[in-house]
């Protein structure tokens, strides 16, 4: 599942990242998700949570900014919203040779929050587990 692969990969880059920075417990992840990156929401947060268990980021909740497709036409000046299914001929030279595809296939991580525990100079030490 492509989904999962995903989940998984951005996970195991979060949970580094917040080891590093001593976490306690991550709140967020903020992904960017082109439009052609071939990744449905819904699926991505349901995988998501599954790889979240039993880490750092359980709970933690996934939004995602979806990116739009654009292109540009290398003939002509034109750029365009690429859509989905993808547009790849240019509108107006109704040609589908040298367009470049500007943005749309983007999966990243922008930002990723997270509580680094009780506030204080014991933040770094065991806390120790009540009987
Ligand atoms: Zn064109």
């Amino acid at each position: 599942m492509h989904e999962m692969s995903i989940a998984m990969a951005v996970v195991g880059q979060v949970e580094e990242a917040a080891r590093a920075g001593g976490a306690h417990a991550v709140t967020s992840v903020r992904l960017q998700v082109g439009e052609l990156a071939g990744v449905v929401p819904d699926a991505l947060a349901f995988c998501f949570e599954l790889a979240c268990a039993g880490t750092v980021l359980e709970g933690a909740e996934l939004v995602t900014e979806t990116v739009a497709a654009h292109a540009r036409c290398a003939t002509c000046p034109r750029t365009w919203a690429v859509g989905m299914p993808p547009e790849l001929c240019c509108p107006a030279c109704d040609r589908a040779t040298d367009v470049e595809l500007l943005s749309g296939r983007e999966l990243e991580i922008l930002s990723v929050r997270w509580d680094d525990g009780p506030a204080g100079a014991h933040t770094r030490e065991p806390i120790p587990e009540e009987a």
